[in-house]
């Protein structure tokens, strides 16, 4: 097993890796930023080394920082943890000609798949259906052209680079698809500092659904069941759920055997999720694969029983996967609502400030996966992620009911987040059916809105006198 893992990591996530490290007996090494200092991976780490200043790019992308840190804090591994330097092929290769064990995929991996148009092509080349559209990157604006009007409209041109929605636009018709391309393309080399594009047939009305898989260095591959994330807000994941009420039994194994197959083509090692959209028809297509630890992970833990960060701790050390497919059974429901400091009556703002008081919610089947603690000031620095809040339930809508309840006992207070919003989706009548797809919040946030501020305009007059 490993010794000591350095984690390039914050927040929940870096207590997340803490929590499996320590339950292994592996040390723990937190790197922060300045603005970090108070912050609980800090202080719950074996060991806590400063990296630089607040901005991200200063110190949590810093890899001379990170690996200077790594090497003379003597850790035999890494843990990238998601975002930040997590899907940076060559941090992931500078680990290991630096003598650290990486925890994921190799370089490599990372490479092949962190371009999208070419783990579009790696998957139809391996027999795994993807989005009527191109084959590989386009050359430029009116190769889009032509093949647009042979798919048909509407398409989206996407960024090889892309992720977080970005480099990705909607085109309706001929007449607008120059400027999209070029609108995405600027956007993606902005972003990513690539402009490299390919196009797809944009699927109407479909889920998210992404499989959850793991390899070891044995050449194990297993799937361990889907999420469904098809409640978003401008592409970014509100709220995920497995099992899917999309999916038959039939569909289901279908789809896990596709993700490993996928998996396979790649050598993938390690955790991954492949990321499928679903049609109404029935029909579904591989859209990106990501290689990473995912936000949405313990959605598979609650379902599955299974530790995935342990489960990447031990792949890393060249142990076996601890389960075969026939192994995993996916047990009742289970729900994530995340939870950010943003203000959603503000279009989404984010809200960082001082937690002046936190009460988080407990009892059968609820887990809060969060770095937060009385006191503790969000800093403006970072993603907004701030808790993610997970209940287990015997059906959906034991489920259902048991995050209305939980999200009714949190209490965030000293900044705005998106926790009534997140509790007003859980009594949205076509959410509670299961009959939703990736337009559910576009389609009914204003609604949702309005009622969130009668809520508070109730609330407000009880505390009247
Ligand atoms: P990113 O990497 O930027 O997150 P993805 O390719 O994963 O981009 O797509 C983000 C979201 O966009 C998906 O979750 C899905 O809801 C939607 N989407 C992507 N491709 C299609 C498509 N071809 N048709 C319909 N919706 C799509």
């Amino acid at each position: 097993m490993l010794k000591r893992v350095l984690i390039a990591n914050r927040g929940e996530i870096a207590l997340r890796i803490i929590r499996a490290c320590r339950e292994l007996g592996i040390e723990t090494v937190a790197v922060y930023s300045t603005a970090d200092e108070g912050a609980l991976h800090a202080q719950l780490a074996t060991r806590a080394l400063c990296i630089g200043p607040a901005r991200a790019a200063d110190s949590y992308l810093n890899q001379d920082a990170i690996l200077s840190a790594a090497l003379a804090s003597e850790c035999d591994a890494l843990h990238p943890g998601y975002g930040f330097l997590s899907e940076n092929p060559d941090f992931a290769d500078r680990c290991v000609q630096a003598g650290l064990k990486y925890i994921g995929p190799s370089g490599d991996v990372i490479r092949k798949m962190g371009s999208k148009a070419a783990a579009r092509t790696l998957a139809q080349n391996a027999g795994v259906p993807v989005v009527p559209g191109s084959d590989g990157p386009l050359k430029d604006w009116k190769q889009a052209l032509t093949l647009a009007e042979q798919v048909g409209y509407p398409v989206l041109l996407k960024a090889s680079a892309g992720g977080g929605g970005r480099g990705m636009r909607q085109v309706d018709g001929a007449e607008a698809l120059e400027r999209a391309w070029h609108e995405a393309q600027s956007e993606a080399v902005a972003c990513f500092g690539d402009g490299e594009m390919y196009l797809e047939k944009l699927i109407l009305h479909p889920r998210h659904i992404e499989f959850q898989i793991m390899a070891d260095q044995q050449g194990h591959v297993i799937h361990l069941g889907e999420r469904d994330c098809s409640i978003q807000r401008r592409r970014q994941k509100l709220v995920e759920e497995s099992p899917s009420k999309a999916l038959t039994p039939e569909l289901r194994a279908e789809m896990g055997q596709a993700a490993v197959v996928a998996a396979r083509a790649a050598g993938y090692v390690g955790a991954g999720t492949v990321e499928f959209v679903l049609a109404p028809d029935g029909a579904f297509y591989f859209i990106e694969m990501n290689t990473r630890i995912q936000v949405e992970h313990p959605v598979t833990e609650l379902a599955t029983g299974m530790d995935l960060v342990k489960e990447q701790l031990r792949i890393a050390s060249g142990l076996p996967l601890s389960a075969e497919q026939a192994d995993v059974q996916v047990s009742g429901h289970t729900i994530e609502c995340r939870i950010n400091a943003e203000d959603p009556q503000q279009d989404f703002k984010p809200s960082p400030g001082t937690t002046t008081f936190l009460h988080l919610p407990g009892g059968p089947g609820v887990r809060v996966d969060t770095a937060l603690y009385s006191g503790y000031e969000v800093p403006p620095y970072y993603d907004s992620l701030v808790a993610k809040v997970l209940v287990h339930g015997s059906t959906r809508l034991e489920a259902i009911r048991r995050m209305r309840r939980a999200l009714e006992e949190m209490i965030v207070e000293g900044y705005p987040t998106n926790i009534p919003l997140a509790h007003l989706i859980m009594h949205d009548p076509d959410f509670v059916k299961g009959r939703y797809d990736t337009g559910f919040m576009e389609q009914k946030l204003t609604r949702l809105l309005e009622l969130a501020s009668a809520c508070d305009h109730l609330m407000g007059d009880e505390e009247t006198p």
